[in-house]
């Protein structure tokens, strides 16, 4: 496993399996839990592996806009925590494989992330982590599987400023403050958990109001739910949770720790919920 398990400390971290990938933080991190949810934030990194880093035409604030900051606070809301520290600019493990490493602007908000052509190797080498990261959380769900059905919540985040800090934000209407992805889910099957979640989630207050919680306004979830629906066919419930920065500033980094301490309390109110709505199984 490539893949540091804070359960497990004494466990090594990943380091040799794919020459090239020593860098200076672990791939990503496995928590534990007896829950049968799992909580990831793929896109919660910066880090990007040494050879990379060198290569890259972006700077950090440009870079860390389109990541997803703070994402991995979330995760200690419930279940076994999952948080990639890799950068998408690396591999981005919510996209195909075929499409996710970022070789030309029109595959990264028009972004030229590159000096110069990453080389054949250097691509081969940042889709090893897309595979090995699939076969670790395959290990995991494999496991929960086999006692039941399950849930993952893949916690995004995305921007709402676009166009500046001097400029009125996106329109709320189309942006709600968090959107749930179920495009490549089975409504039949997982309905009364999507509904419970987004009722619960929603019947909370951060920064002073409820928050507004809808169902694919914006965004309908990546690959990664895409895959849970795939492998785990009428057991694994994946929600791909998209946040607004409203908890942050998206041009500064600037995160108002208030507000993600309310959201993280707030997912933690709703994974009981969900739970329970797993446990009745299909009404
Ligand atoms: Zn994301």
């Amino acid at each position: 496993m490539f893949c540091a398990a804070r359960a497990k400390p004494e466990r090594p971290p990943y380091a040799g399996r794919a020459g090239g990938y020593c860098g200076p933080v672990d791939l990503c991190s496995f928590g534990a839990s007896a829950l049968p949810l799992v909580t990831t934030a793929i896109h919660a990194g910066h880090e990007l592996r040494p050879e990379l880093a060198a290569r890259t035409a972006l700077d950090d604030r440009t870079r860390r806009r389109e990541e997803d900051p703070f994402t991995d606070r979330i995760t200690a809301a419930g279940g076994t925590p999952v948080v990639v520290h890799r950068s998408r600019f690396e591999v981005d493990l919510n996209r195909r494989r075929d499409e996710a490493v970022y070789t030309t602007p029109d595959t990264c908000w028009g972004l030229d992330v590159w000096r110069t052509p990453l080389t054949d190797e250097q691509v081969e080498r940042s889709l090893r982590f897309h595979d090995e990261f699939y076969a670790d959380l395959s290990a995991h769900l494999d496991e929960l599987a086999r006692q039941g059905s399950f849930v993952v919540l893949d916690v995004h985040s995305y921007n709402h400023r676009r166009d500046g800090v001097d400029v009125p934000p996106a329109p709320r209407i189309d942006n709600p403050e968090i959107n749930v992805g179920t495009g490549s889910l089975d409504r039949g099957r997982w309905g009364h958990v999507v509904d419970r979640f987004i009722e619960g989630l929603g019947s909370h207050e951060v920064a002073g109001h409820r928050i507004d919680v809808r169902e694919n306004v914006r965004f309908e979830g990546g690959h990664l739910s895409r895959w849970v629906h795939e492998r785990y066919d009428g057991v694994g419930c994946a929600l791909a949770v998209e946040l607004k920065k409203v908890f942050m500033d998206e041009w500064t980094g600037v995160p108002d720790d208030r507000q993600l301490q309310q959201l993280t309390e707030a997912f933690a109110l709703s994974v009981p919920l969900v739970l329970g709505e797993l446990a009745c199984g299909s009404v």
